[in-house]
């Protein structure tokens, strides 16, 4: 298939490219490159020994998608491309509502100017919000509790009105849990710029010696051991979620939610401990107070993506630890090593 990603030099984005390359998909990138790096590209390119087009441009930009849709004509669409900090959203919504929302608009519009009518869209479990029962599961009602999340959920809803104006439209949302990990061959891996807001990458910046202590934000949470759980899924799990995911859109069409998840809860002193064994560094913890705006607890029922499309993870907690020291050792400062 030709497949057009949006943000396909992130963090998820780079890591599915490469597993549909390995496929034989036929990909083309847009990236405006604000959260990610052109060498993540090249990296891909020299992993899978496959040439993909790719295209320095914000999706803002009607007339480049159209001249990007008019040349490649792609089949199906994945949507990595949008603003992702929690808390930044909470200082600046109204720059997470352009990109995030008005960015869909404007991809789906060129779609339907290309005629084409295939999209998975990233979703977060961040639409659910407080949880009214725990795994989450898709049917959970959906209440988000901060811009970032609220841009998702208003994406999804925009996409199940724009599936209803054609029946041969297909629409795969998924509601990503808490992706970390990395190739297993070291080259690519999650690069945030500046301080990290997830619990992954900052330990493997303590782990390296960039940082010198983790803050745990909370140990007073009604959880087994007093810190915040999550359901984390290895990057690859997820770039393999993506591709099953297209598989089953390129054969039914209408609207489907979906969970990607473990289906199970890790709590940040687990999370520790287990990178400490994968790497054999020891974390330096620090308790601080709770962060302001985050949930005590939240897993997946992951159970729909294995029903629908035969989908489940695969890596364990362990391996998700060692494929980020992996990655991290061979690039202690990230894309950034390279000249
Ligand atoms: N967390 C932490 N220290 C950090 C970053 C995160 O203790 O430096 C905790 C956070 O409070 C939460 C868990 O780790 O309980 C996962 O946080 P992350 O930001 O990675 O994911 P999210 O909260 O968005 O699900």
């Amino acid at each position: 298939m030709r497949i057009l990603l949006t943000g396909g030099a992130g963090y998820i984005g780079s890591h599915t490219l490469l597993q549909l390359l390995q496929q034989q998909h036929e990909l083309c990138v847009i990236d405006n490159f604000s959260n990610a790096a052109p060498e993540a590209l090249s990296r891909v390119a020299r992993l899978s020994n496959r040439h993909f087009e790719h295209h320095d441009a914000t999706i803002l930009d009607s007339g480049r998608l159209d001249e990007i849709f008019d040349s490649f004509q792609p089949e199906a669409v994945i949507h990595f491309a949008g603003l992702k900090a929690v808390g930044e959203s909470d200082l600046k919504p109204l720059s997470y509502y352009e990109e995030n929302v008005f960015g869909t608009i404007q991809l789906l519009k060129a779609m339907d100017r290309a005629k084409c009518r295939r999209i998975v869209f990233s979703s977060s479990a961040t639409v659910y919000g407080t949880p009214h029962y725990l795994p989450y599961n898709e049917a959970h009602p959906l209440a988000p509790i901060n811009p970032y999340g609220r841009t998702k959920y208003f994406i999804e809803e925009i996409l199940k009105d724009w599936a209803k104006t054609d029946a041969e439209k297909a629409v795969m949302l998924l509601r990503y849990f808490n992706p970390v990990g990395a190739h297993p061959s070291g080259a690519i891996g999650e690069d945030p710029m500046g301080v990290p807001n997830n619990l992954m990458p900052f330990i493997a910046q303590v782990a390296i010696g960039r940082r010198p202590v983790l803050n745990v934000f909370g140990n007073d949470y009604d959880t087994p051991d007093g810190t915040g759980v999550r359901d984390y899924i290895h990057v690859d799990d997820l770039a393999r979620g993506h591709a099953a995911a297209l598989d089953y859109i390129t054969h039914h069409t209408g609207v489907e939610a979906v969970n990607l998840g473990a289906g199970k809860g890790v709590s940040v002193l687990e999370m520790v401990k287990a990178f400490e064994q994968a790497s054999g560094v020891s974390i330096p913890l620090h308790f601080a107070p709770r962060r302001p705006g985050d949930l005590p607890q939240f897993w997946a029922d992951a159970t729909k993506a294995k029903t629908l499309f035969n989908w489940e993870v695969e890596k364990s907690l362990v391996e998700m630890c060692a494929d980020v020291w992996r990655w991290q050792s061979q690039n202690p400062h990230g894309y950034g090593d390279e000249t």
